[in-house]
């Protein structure tokens, strides 16, 4: 099911603010602004992928979709209904539906649980399938990832990093989900296995119609993976384009940042270096003005006072710069 106007998740205004003091006796706490108002659609079967740097607010974003945050402000909507005004029901309907799968395949799977009881769990708690039936399809589970019925018997030590981001895969198959946020999938994974497991995702999205919210900091998983794109920064979004005109157009002098900091996609094409200056800033205290100036090769008189708002140079790529 989709909304009418075609998206499958609808994000607006959402934030995520976090008290900051030394203890309950600070009057004056502060305020970390994690995510500070951010808008997305996500259309069903695609992939969206939200990059950035670490603490920009990606993965605060993703917990919040996941319902393990709970916004300070803003909504979403999924096929058509707000997820945060649902009731018991609706939630119980929308956990299993929204899937997650972790950056750390040893830290998500419980070493003490044999795979198919952790492959099986969510069958136990959300359906009414008997033994058989779970077992059954656990091992049918185990199978479409790539790995045999028979290792539902193993512990997750006894499987490879790999193997271990597949039995997490399957988990987040089992009840038949419609979307799946991939927070960093292959990114605490060896090189030569991460484009296995992309493909695999891949191949699953395919068969199953699945959609993805993809948190990445990696451009070449990004750009491998995503229908489109948004870059976070400080919180925010600072562009948002389909996957192909980001990456031939990238307007946000943050995303050329990230862009050039990045591996060339073939040894041919030169890339002029683009060296970002200065920490990111603390998303307690963000500078005025617009929150990159700081960083910015290419800020200008009013970028110091004046916050930049977003504009659409063309249709579907938005960005947020006194530049356009
Ligand atoms: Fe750079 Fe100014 Fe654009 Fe901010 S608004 S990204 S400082 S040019």
């Amino acid at each position: 099911m989709t909304s009418s106007d075609g998206t499958l998740l609808s994000v607006r205004g959402l934030k995520k603010h976090f008290p900051v003091g030394t203890g309950f006796l600070t009057r004056n706490k502060s305020m970390l602004k994690a995510v500070d108002g951010v808008d997305f659609d996500i259309e069903p079967g695609k992939t969206y992928g939200l990059v950035g740097e670490s603490g920009c607010g990606k993965t605060t974003t993703a917990k919040m979709i996941l319902l393990l945050e709970e916004p300070t402000d803003g909504t979403f909507s999924f096929e058509g209904n707000d997820a945060l005004t649902m009731d018991r029901d609706g939630r119980k309907n929308y956990k299993s539906k929204v899937q997650a799968v972790f950056q750390d395949p040893w830290a998500s799977l419980n070493p003490r649980m044999r795979v198919g009881g952790i492959i099986g769990e969510p069958l136990e708690v959300n359906s009414t399938l008997t033994k058989q039936e779970i077992k059954t399809r656990v091992g049918g589970l185990l199978e479409e990832v790539g790995l045999a019925a028979y290792q539902s018997n193993l512990f997750p030590h006894e499987f490879s990093g790999g193997q271990r981001q597949r039995i997490g895969v399957a988990r987040s198959l089992a009840l038949n989900p419609s979307l799946i946020v991939l927070d960093e999938p292959v990114s605490a994974l060896d090189v030569s296995i991460r484009a296995q497991i992309m493909n695999l995702l891949e191949d699953l999205q395919d068969e199953h119609n699945l959609t993805y919210l993809l948190i990445a900091h990696h451009l070449a998983t990004v750009r491998y993976m995503c229908d489109k794109v948004g870059v976070m920064y400080l919180g925010r979004l600072v562009e948002e384009a389909d996957t192909e005109e980001l990456f031939d157009n990238p307007l946000h002098p943050y995303t050329r940042a990230l862009m050039s900091a990045a591996l060339p996609s073939h040894p041919d094409i030169e890339r002029e270096e683009i060296i970002l200056t200065g920490e990111v800033p603390s998303p307690v205290n963000p500078p005025e003005g617009c929150h990159f100036h700081p960083r910015c090769p290419s800020r200008f008189e009013p970028c110091a006072d004046a916050e930049p708002v977003e504009i659409e140079p063309t249709p579907g790529h938005r960005v947020v710069c006194h530049l356009y």
